[in-house]
């Protein structure tokens, strides 16, 4: 009875198996046909100046809506592209769009929007990343200095010479390096001095923890201090509250981004912020 027990076992688990691989295969398929079909989306969260309170940019994130299985979200599928090998792919068709979209903005109302865009460690990590990138300005025609690069704390760990080489190099072609989800890795202060980048985003963990816990305010007032003595700019996320915001502001911190000024927005409703924002002279 043993042997047969174990035998059902085992029958189970090969079951379980070989449906985990076919969901693995479908979301692999569907994700591959979503990228070269073009129905991966962008939307665009916009980046508010606490001096002037008006929109200085935005940050591309990536919509996927599949007719079968509904909206998936980013914190589901990147990782998954990752592990894949369809991550690559993603960030070039990410970049190709953002830039060709913050140019076609850009030269229609006049303005200088620079764009954020989310680049995997693993794929700033490929040889021949930089090349891609002066190939996507070539093409788009975009400012490099209105272009944003958003890396996680995570790819810190796995720093090397050659990642530091290469985020120097896109930023000797004028190209603005972000820490993005600062605070939630696992780096060490260390890394950050040794770490060539532009502009910390302070995550959202942070400024959910500001009010009404004091250490939440001792905490995200000291990690603006560090980012201004190490000559960062700052840009806390996930701002929601306008009691978030007047702490921010009072400890120094230069911009923001939070559904409490807007979620990210479809090209369309994007184009109608900027309307709005740009042409009555108002402020944000
Ligand atoms: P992230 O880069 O840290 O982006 C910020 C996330 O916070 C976005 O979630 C945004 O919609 C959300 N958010 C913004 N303001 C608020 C707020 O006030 N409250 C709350 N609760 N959330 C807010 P989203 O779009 O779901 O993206 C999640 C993550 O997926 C991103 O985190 C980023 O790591 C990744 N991701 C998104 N698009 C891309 C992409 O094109 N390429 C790569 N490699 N990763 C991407
Ligand atoms: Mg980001
Ligand atoms: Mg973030
Ligand atoms: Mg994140």
């Amino acid at each position: 009875a043993a042997k047969s027990m174990r035998g059902n076992q085992y029958r189970l688990y090969r079951d379980n198996m070989d449906e985990a691989n076919d969901k693995w295969l479908l979301l692999e398929t569907k994700l591959h046909q979503a990228l070269k079909k073009d129905l991966l989306e962008l939307h665009y969260q916009p980046k508010i100046d606490l001096k002037t309170d008006t929109i200085i940019g935005m940050e591309a994130l990536l919509r996927w809506y599949d007719p079968e299985l509904g909206h998936i979200p980013p914190d589901r599928f990147i990782p998954f592209a990752e592990e894949c090998g369809l991550i690559n792919d993603i960030g070039v068709w990410v970049l190709g769009k953002a830039c060709a979209q913050a140019k076609l903005w850009n030269e229609s109302h006049n303005l200088r929007l620079r764009v954020a865009v989310n680049i995997s460690p693993i794929h700033i990590s490929t040889s021949g990343f930089v090349d891609m990138v002066k190939g996507v300005i070539a093409g788009t025609g975009i400012d490099p200095h209105l272009l944003e690069i958003e890396i996680t704390e995570m790819s810190m760990l796995d720093y090397t010479e050659d990642l530091i080489n290469t985020i120097n190099q896109l930023r000797a072609l004028g190209i603005t390096i972000s820490l993005d989800d600062f605070g939630t890795g696992y780096s060490s202060l260390n890394y950050l001095k040794k770490f060539p980048v532009d502009v910390l985003k302070i995550d959202r963990a942070f400024v959910r923890d500001i009010v009404p816990e004091k250490s939440g305010i001792a905490m995200i007032s000291a990690m603006i201090s560090l980012a201004h003595a190490l000559n960062l700019q700052v840009v806390a996320e996930g701002v929601e509250e306008e009691a978030e915001l007047n702490v921010l502001r009072e400890h120094g911190c230069e911009y923001v981004q939070g559904y409490y000024f807007s979620k990210p927005l479809s090209v369309e409703d994007f184009t109608n912020l900027i309307v709005q924002s740009f042409t009555n002279s108002s402020s944000y």
